[in-house]
């Protein structure tokens, strides 16, 4: 079986993109090994199995990679959170702030209940701003409990800081 250090190494660093200075973390060349999809997976089924998850919330575009396979794997439904204008329906939005100006993600109205064990998925935590948007609209609808997972979390950026108070947070490579 292939070892977590072998995982990791298959992600390749990208230097000066999107922009210069920034190292992109690039999972590509991460799941497109059959094996190492199959670890990720499988270690992530592993922790979430017994937690009663309902939906998977995957973030665009990435989330929705690992965020789908979860889902199936542990028979809960799939939700998308995407980009303003994407979703055809009724939403929700919520505002984050970047380095340079805001950005918006927003999920459908009907998305989630109030009985709903939630999974929010994205492939990379950074400075925690994506997915502290996500955990806000969630927990507008009063879910049950949320959970927080990445493929990847970049510890130097602290992202974690944000959310761990309130979440269970758990990332399965970390930089
Ligand atoms: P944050 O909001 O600063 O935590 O950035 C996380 C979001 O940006 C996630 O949706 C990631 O997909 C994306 N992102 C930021 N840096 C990287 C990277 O190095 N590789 C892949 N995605 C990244």
């Amino acid at each position: 079986q292939i070892s977590i250090d072998e995982v990791k190494a298959s992600i390749r660093d990208v230097v000066d993109f999107p922009k210069e200075g920034i190292v992109f973390k690039d999972i590509t060349t991460a799941i497109k090994d059959p094996a190492v999809l199959v670890y990720c997976v499988d270690e992530l089924y592993e922790y979430y199995k017994d937690k009663g998850i309902t939906k998977v919330i995957g973030i665009e575009s990435r989330g929705f990679i690992l965020g789908s396979v979860l889902a199936y794997r542990l028979n809960a439904g799939f939700v998308p959170v995407r980009k303003p204008g994407k979703l055809p329906a009724e939403t929700i939005q919520e505002s984050y702030d970047l380095e340079y100006g805001t950005d918006t993600i927003e999920i459908h109205k009907d998305a989630l209940n109030k009985e709903d064990v939630v999974l929010i998925h994205d492939d990379l935590l950074a400075t925690g701003g994506t997915v502290c948007a996500a955990t806000s609209l969630v927990d507008k609808f009063g879910v049950k409990k949320s959970y927080v997972n990445f493929m990847v979390e970049l510890d130097f950026l602290k992202g974690r800081e944000r959310i761990e108070d309130k979440y269970d947070v758990y990332s399965l490579l970390r930089f």
